[in-house]
């Protein structure tokens, strides 16, 4: 019998080729007439292109979004956002950028527009991440969710295909997790199955033809669902162990949810039937693990935590921390399980 809880997140979605366009009437819509454009130092140029479009309703642009917010780029960015006399922040790229915009709206309450240019999907959740001497904190917030979000795949035309491949597969991950959630239900559970259908469908494309805006278009799609199953429920033992290799050992971040998904979806697979049933019909496939596994294969992309750097000898202390901290998974976390499943994925083996 059907029980559960369903929390809309509060946010307005602007997607479509060309839809930047609209960013102008967006930050009307919002009240607000001063807005600080963010950047990496990388896409500086397409903040700056940004920040001219937007004419006197910019009053700057910071380009030194950094991956997993160091605290240092946060201060000073929340000082320049209070020097400029900034009421609204424009986040023009990846989780990097969106997450700087966060990091301004968590003291300032200042209201976000993001501009998404990856997959990773931080722009529909409440979340956010500071790094403080090497240690990631995160937390929950409503105040940092973004108020509108435009999503224009023309945006993510210049994405390279390794990152296309792997931010995709970040952002399948999110949907995966979603189907065996503790606060699963309908509605999340709908559309993290139509996420991985769309994701699964259109990043061979993508990485074939980085052009072809149908399939960009697709893929984007797939990111906004994943982002909405991300925010909306919680997470479990994959995006767990990610955090762990991920923070103790230095991993890249899209990289290493790829090499790990169909190893931590084989191992959850016993204990979550329906889910994984939905997994394998997006995909596709007879199974969900091995689906996931040829089609990170398919794309080119990393299927070792060897090939990310991660050293054989570290996999012993990898066990051990990820079975610290009890957490809900739908399979029992075993320290010989986690061990198991972190050999398979150094190895690169297909579940
Ligand atoms: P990223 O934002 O770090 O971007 C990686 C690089 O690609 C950067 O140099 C960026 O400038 C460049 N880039 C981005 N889009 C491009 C494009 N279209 N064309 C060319 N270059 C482009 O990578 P990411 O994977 O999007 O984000 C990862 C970060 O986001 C991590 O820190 C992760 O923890 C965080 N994240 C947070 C959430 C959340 O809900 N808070 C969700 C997902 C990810």
């Amino acid at each position: 019998m059907l029980s559960f809880v369903y929390q809309m997140l509060p946010s307005r979605v602007v997607f479509g080729a060309g839809c930047l366009e609209k960013l102008p009437e967006e930050i009307q819509r919002l009240g607000a007439t001063r807005a600080l454009v963010l950047s990496t130092p990388e896409q500086r140029e397409s903040g700056a292109v940004l920040a001219a479009r937007l004419g006197l309703r910019a009053v700057g642009l910071f380009d030194r979004a950094a991956m997993h917010v160091p605290i240092e780029t946060a201060q000073a960015a929340r000082e320049e956002a209070k020097r400029l006399g900034a009421d609204c922040c424009v986040a023009i790229g990846g989780g990097s950028t969106t997450g700087l915009a966060k990091a301004i709206a968590l003291v300032s309450e200042l209201p976000i527009l993001a501009v998404p240019t990856t997959y990773a999907g931080s722009e529909m959740t409440p979340i956010w991440g500071l790094t403080e001497k090497g240690r990631k904190t995160t937390g929950r917030d409503a105040r940092v969710l973004p108020k509108t979000v435009l999503y224009d795949p023309c945006l993510t035309v210049t994405m390279p295909a390794l990152l296309s491949a792997t931010s995709g597969m970040n952002s399948i991950a999110h949907c995966v997790e979603a189907l065996y959630a503790q606060e699963a239900n309908p509605i999340i559970s709908m559309m993290a199955e139509d996420g991985i259908r769309a994701l699964a469908t259109s990043l061979p494309l993508v990485v074939k033809e980085p052009g072809n805006l149908e399939a960009r278009s697709q893929a984007l799609y797939g990111a906004w669902l994943g982002g909405i199953a991300l925010g909306s429920v919680g997470m479990a033992l994959h995006h767990k162990l990610c955090h762990t290799l991920g923070g103790s050992f230095n991993l890249p971040h899209a990289e290493t949810h790829t090499v790990v998904l169909p190893h931590a979806t084989a191992y959850n697979a016993p204990a979550a039937p329906e889910a994984m049933m939905r997994v394998a019909r997006a995909l596709g496939s007879q199974s969900a693990a091995g689906g996931l596994y040829d089609l990170a294969a398919s794309l080119g992309a990393p299927l070792t935590l060897a090939a990310l750097g991660m050293k054989a000898g570290d996999l012993d202390q990898a066990a051990d921390i990820a079975v610290q901290n009890p957490y809900y998974n739908p399979r029992a976390i075993t320290r010989e399980g986690i061990r198991g499943l972190l050999q398979d994925a150094f190895a690169g083996r297909r579940p």
